[in-house]
């Protein structure tokens, strides 16, 4: 799980009373309405994240120009790997690169 270590104090405190006249966005609030705001105007969803970073339109058909829709969400392992099996694709990630070493002794 990822968590957050970054700590913030004076007015970028989380509850510090002058936080809201410098962060922009209502997610940032200190009225105890950052809840309620953080998923709805301050974030973009993926598909716009998508488009913005590598130019893709994944809400659109490049044939037709119709407006996409999700049909089904599957999350069964087992089905997800025999669906990419029947069209060719490979059904497991590709293995990872072991990390790198640091060259701690590189001559100077
Ligand atoms: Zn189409």
């Amino acid at each position: 799980m990822r968590t957050i270590r970054l700590r913030h104090h004076g007015v970028l405190a989380p509850n510090a009373r002058l936080r809201g006249a410098i962060v922009p966005g209502p997610a940032h609030k200190p009225d105890g309405h950052a809840k309620e705001h953080a998923h709805t105007s301050a974030r973009m969803g993926w598909a716009r994240l998508l488009e913005r970073v590598f130019d893709l339109d994944l809400e659109h058909c490049p044939q037709c120009g119709g407006e996409f829709r999700i049909i089904a969400a599957i999350e069964e392992p087992a089905v997800i790997a025999r669906i990419l099996t029947h069209l060719g694709l490979p059904a497991r990630a590709p293995p990872r690169a072991p990390a790198r070493r640091p060259e701690l002794f590189q001559a100077a």
